[in-house]
């Protein structure tokens, strides 16, 4: 099914001084509708949300950097069998769950990604650990599962991603043999971008990817200037949503690159690209800080669930029409 753009733009903006703290998270775009969310799922992704949002404003309020505070944040989401990412992952065609992350720190521009991994239990984590190490940018199978492990960190049991719902979202997805971009069959994927009070802004997304997607397919999520960029020079940006198109784009790089080169704002570039996207036919939305406050995002999706927190407090939306 192809949307028609239902919210070119959806931005909140806000001018502050370039040494307030700001943490935009997103936990995916698509069909979301206050017909199809029952009261209960509703109220568990907005204190899912929430949890994330104090998990990276924690750091930040203690004068921690805007890389931890990513992590932070998409780690709680990625623990969330709510979000389609970590545990609750989407199912591949093969019904098993292999995981995208991607990290970037604005400060340095370095960065790290994974792709079809499997066993870490956040994969955010591994995604920071290939960029600390340095000697390369992305890794992906196997081989992004080996190095979890000799890295030490958390292994988990393919069972802790396997959730009964996406089992049962992967079964209705073959059954109707719809196309794996259909945007009713899609499920999110988290993000966070923030900026600490030294003026550094860093992003992080983490993914399942799509429903029963095949033969090894990589999305957005993982590819840094795609799914994932921050530069201190302009913005740091989360994306989710058709990561077909995304890639085609490159969104997120492009977006900084508006902004640094042709001096357009956040809200500016993300809806410019945004609204570009809609016309190749794909649809999500962006996540997005700059160094001078601005933050926000921005969607062509009917809901994107999204929270946003400063020192001036916290709020969370799934709907297209919350502010
Ligand atoms: N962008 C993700 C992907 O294509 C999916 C999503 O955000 O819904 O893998």
């Amino acid at each position: 099914m192809r949307l028609p753009i239902i919210l070119g733009a959806l931005l909140m903006s806000t001018a502050a001084p370039a040494r307030d703290w700001k943490l935009v998270i997103h936990g995916g775009a698509g069909v979301i509708e206050r017909g199809r969310m029952t009261p209960s799922r509703d109220a568990e992704v907005r204190a899912g949300l929430r949890c994330a949002l104090d998990a990276g404003s924690a750091v930040l309020r203690g004068g921690g950097a805007a890389l931890d505070a990513v992590e932070a944040a998409v780690k709680v989401l990625e623990d969330d069998p709510n979000f389609n990412a970590g545990r609750g992952a989407v199912f591949t065609d093969e019904g098993t769950n292999e995981l995208d992350a991607s990290i970037m720190d604005g400060r340095t521009r370095a960065a790290g990604a994974v792709a079809g991994a499997t066993r870490t239990r956040n994969p955010v984590s591994l995604a920071r650990k290939v960029m600390e190490d340095g000697r390369h940018v992305f890794l992906s199978g196997d081989g992004a599962d080996r190095f979890s492990r000799e890295q030490g960190l958390a292994q988990a049991d393919p069972a802790w991603f396997a959730t009964p719902e996406r089992r049962r979202q992967l079964e209705e997805f073959k059954a109707k043999k719809v196309s794996h971009l259909d945007v009713e069959y899609k499920y999110g994927t988290v993000g966070a971008v923030a900026l600490d009070d030294e003026g550094h802004v860093a992003a992080a997304t983490s993914t399942g990817g799509i429903t029963g997607k095949k033969w090894g397919r990589i999305g957005d999520s993982p590819v840094v200037g795609a799914g994932t960029y921050a530069d201190d020079r302009a913005c740091a940006v989360s994306a989710t949503g058709a990561g077909e198109y995304f890639i085609r784009l490159g969104v997120a790089h492009e977006i900084c690159a508006r902004m640094r080169l042709v001096g357009e704002s956040a809200e500016q570039a993300a809806d410019a690209v945004v609204d570009e996207l809609g016309k190749l036919g794909g649809t999500g939305g962006v996540i997005i800080v700059a160094p001078d406050g601005s933050a926000g995002w921005s969607f062509n999706t009917p809901g994107m669930y999204r929270g946003e927190a400063s020192a001036a407090g916290a709020t969370v939306a799934i709907y297209g029409d919350e502010d």
